[in-house]
């Protein structure tokens, strides 16, 4: 084993300037595999399939690592499969939302860039605009529920998944901004951001990825988060309706904007047109293996194969920093990737491991070429940037991208979760389950 020195926080705060929002301030989340197997080790979904709904109930937090490929959905499954071996019932709704996940990346895989875009005509006839609300930025609307979950959006980076369907329906719906500026909102603060999960949750609160557009009521907002932010409410609520009220007060007909009042107050969000420079080479040390691996944001862990199968060749992460520049992540979200880092390479056995910095193509080949690599060695993952660098370095060098084991197999077009499920059902929980009326997701 080589020693490794840990990333120094105050360098890379200060070498990323201009690459993410806020200050390096304590995080909610610790990054790496070790602590994801520490809370996959402590955790009991006895109580999941009942409470999951409720804002305070006993869900894993598991996506930021999962988001990072520090643990996986199959060991996920693996694990609580061999931990509760004769209570299939314990796990099995656990085991249903964890298959969500799955069928996004194949959502993902299936459509590529075109995530980004509308996959359906929207189920109604609302117009949208380009620009979240100030008020919605500075996490000051007046209303102490959607206030409470931009702070925790802003401040812990994680949501409950109930409050992100609450938050993405008053955005979407009660403001009427368009989808994805609130999945960019989310990207740039949630631990667990990513493009599949998140591109297709807020299409499916939208309608463009979902047969109807999801929105909630106050009654619904209360219940499920035990009145925390309803009991004491002064504000008047545009929430407190029945659905039928609701439903016409929101699509009826309408093609005006629904945030047009606040539309002078609008503000784009993470743009920048600043150029930027790229920053100079990390002196490299000599490496006498003819082999590359490119550790990727989805691939944080020694067990990816990518990394596990290469345990001679050097290791290289890199923050891209012309794509952080242009949509800077909140700094706790490049904290836990640098724990992530930290935890990783402290266990690879590997002699040489870089952490870089610039454009993610660019600096691999410099530093393939200064060490005469041939060949570059990559964990598969959907994502159109891991597809577009495959592609870019494939110029130069022999790639070998890695399959990772996957949660199910299921080649259709995945256009709807209930139709995935039917059919996957028996591959992730080993047996096929009573029917089920519960499609909310
Ligand atoms: C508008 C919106 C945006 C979202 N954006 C993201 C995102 O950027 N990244 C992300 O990982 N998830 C996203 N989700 C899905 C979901 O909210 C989170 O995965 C979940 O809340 C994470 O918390 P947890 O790990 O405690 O989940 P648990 O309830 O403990 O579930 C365990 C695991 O199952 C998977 N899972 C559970 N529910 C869902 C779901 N509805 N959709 C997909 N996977 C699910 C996750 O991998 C999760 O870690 C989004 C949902 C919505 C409605």
């Amino acid at each position: 084993m080589t020693t490794y020195q840990r990333l120094d926080r105050t360098a890379l705060f200060n070498r990323l300037q201009g690459c993410f929002k806020g200050l390096p301030e304590a995080n909610t989340f610790s990054g790496g595999r070790t602590e994801a197997l520490r809370k996959l080790h402590a955790y009991d979904p006895a109580s999941y399939g009942r409470s999951r709904n409720h804002i305070n109930s006993a869900v894993s937090r598991l996506s930021p690592y999962l988001r990072h490929g520090m643990i996986s959905p199959v060991e996920v499954k693996d694990h609580l499969g061999s931990k509760f071996p004769n209570e299939p019932t314990r796990i099995e709704e656990f085991l249903r939302q964890l298959a969500w996940r799955d069928f996004f990346e194949k959502v993902l895989a299936w459509h590529g860039n075109g995530l980004n875009e509308d996959l359906e005509e929207p189920k109604h006839g609302v117009a949208r605009s380009h620009k979240i609300p100030l008020d919605v930025l500075k996490g000051d609307t007046g209303l102490p529920c959607v206030d409470g979950m931009l702070g925790e959006l802003f401040e812990q980076g994680y949501l409950h998944n109930h409050a992100r369907l609450w938050f993405s329906a008053y955005l979407c719906h009660f403001r009427g901004v368009r989808w994805q500026e609130g999945a960019k909102l989310f990207r740039q603060y949630l631990y667990d951001g990513d493009i599949a999960s998140n591109s297709a949750s807020w299409q499916w609160v939208e309608s463009t990825f979902a047969s109807k557009p999801y929105f909630m009521n106050k009654d619904n907002i209360a219940n499920f988060s035990n009145g925390k932010w309803c009991d004491s409410c002064k504000a008047k609520c545009p929430f407190d309706a029945d659905y039928p009220t609701l439903q016409h007060r929101l699509f009826a007909g309408s093609t005006a904007p629904l945030a047009s009042k606040t539309a002078d107050k609008d503000v784009a969000i993470g743009t920048t047109n600043e150029a930027h420079n790229t920053i100079a080479d990390e002196i490299l040390p000599q490496q006498s293996s003819k082999d590359l691996v490119w550790v990727h944001d989805a691939a944080m862990s020694w067990t990816d194969p990518a990394i596990a199968n290469n345990p001679n060749a050097a290791v290289a992460f890199v923050f891209d920093e012309p794509m952080l520049r242009t949509e800077p992540w909140a700094f706790h979200r490049i904290a836990f990737i640098a724990d992530g880092i930290d935890d990783l390479y402290e266990t690879l056995p590997n002699s040489t491991k870089l952490i870089l910095i610039g454009a993610t193509a660019e600096r691999l080949t410099t530093v393939a070429q200064k060490f005469g690599a041939t060949t570059i060695h990559i964990s598969d993952h959907p994502n159109p940037w891991v597809i577009e660098t495959i592609e870019h370095l494939r110029q130069n060098f022999n790639v070998t991208v890695h399959p990772k084991p996957a949660l199910t197999e299921y080649q259709l077009e995945p256009k709807r979760f209930s139709r995935y499920w039917e059919k996957v059902a028996a591959q992730v929980l080993g047996y096929r389950p009573k029917p089920s009326k519960r499609m909310h997701h």
